[in-house]
């Protein structure tokens, strides 16, 4: 049966998601930073955690933002294929729900109307939306805010598929590496493997949502997430780039089946300040 919703109902949820997302790292993530506070052996890696820690439970306390850059809203929605929807376009809906959350959370306003011109638009639409069509007829919205920093550090690449698993994992290491400290970490690295090159980028941002500690439930790849970490925490970064064996938190692998001549990779990285907030209506 079809049910009726007007466009309307998704903007005072997408407003609380993006206070909610960006004043409340979740418990998943609080869990992961205090046991790696636990194993830490630096001590600058231990003070710092300890600061990302005490900043987060001061954040959710006192309803701000855990971090200046309240990042580009990224806006995933899965709509049941029962839904018949009227009122105003979705997608303006959806900005009228980021315009009211930023500007009601007191959230940084970080984009610009054209990546040449630097004009910022002042409310941080327009958001990256993301629709999906799902059976039933539910309605099931997240909103990820992505700091610009992580983000920045991502990178994208199409392998010849003779590298095979050997390829795909030096790409990763390579981008890890190169980013540093400047991802604020300890990071999630999210990797997209196969697909085209925007499904490929598409898996590695989602990646990023699964919860830290689950792995993927293909053997192989999950073999290769949890050899990546440890590989990643040999790197020495550390919190924050301050040295230390936690610089990633996880590892998420998700793939798709691809062209006989390609082998796409993308990774994308978060910080750990990986803020997102989901409900369903
Ligand atoms: S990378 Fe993350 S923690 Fe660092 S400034 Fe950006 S949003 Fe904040």
């Amino acid at each position: 049966m079809t049910r009726n919703m007007d466009t309307s109902e998704v903007i005072e949820v997408i407003a609380d998601l993006c206070k909610k997302a960006c004043y409340e790292l979740n418990d998943n993530l609080i869990d992961a930073l205090k046991k790696a506070y636990t194993q830490e052996e630096s001590p600058y890696g231990k003070d710092t955690l300890d600061l990302l820690i005490k900043n987060a439970e001061y954040a959710k306390q006192e309803q701000i933002a855990c971090c200046h850059d309240t990042g580009t809203a990224v806006v995933i929605m899965e709509i049941g294929q029962e839904i018949s929807w009227s009122g105003m376009p979705l997608v303006e809906a959806v900005y009228a729900g980021v315009r009211k959350g930023y500007e009601e959370g007191y959230l940084r306003k970080s984009m610009v109307r054209d990546p040449l011109d630097r004009v910022n638009t002042g409310d941080n639409t327009p958001c990256v939306f993301h629709p999906e069509i799902v059976p039933g007829d539910k309605v099931h919205i997240t909103v990820m805010p992505k700091g610009g920093g992580s983000e920045n550090m991502g990178a994208f690449t199409t392998l010849v598929p003779a590298v095979g698993e050997e390829g795909v994992k030096d790409f990763i290491m390579k981008t890890v590496e190169y980013a540093g400290g400047m991802t604020c970490p300890p990071i999630i690295v999210g990797v997209g493997v196969g697909g085209t090159m925007d499904k490929c980028a598409w898996l590695a941002k989602k990646a990023l949502l699964r919860p830290i500690g689950e792995r993927n439930p293909v053997p192989h790849y999950a073999r290769m997430e949890e050899e990546l970490l440890e590989k990643i925490n040999d790197l020495g970064i550390g919190p924050l780039g301050m040295g230390g064996r936690t610089t990633a938190l996880d590892v998420h692998i998700e793939y798709f089946p691809c062209h006989i001549t390609a082998l796409p990779v993308a990774v994308n990285l978060q910080c750990h300040a990986s803020r997102h907030a989901s409900a369903e209506i």
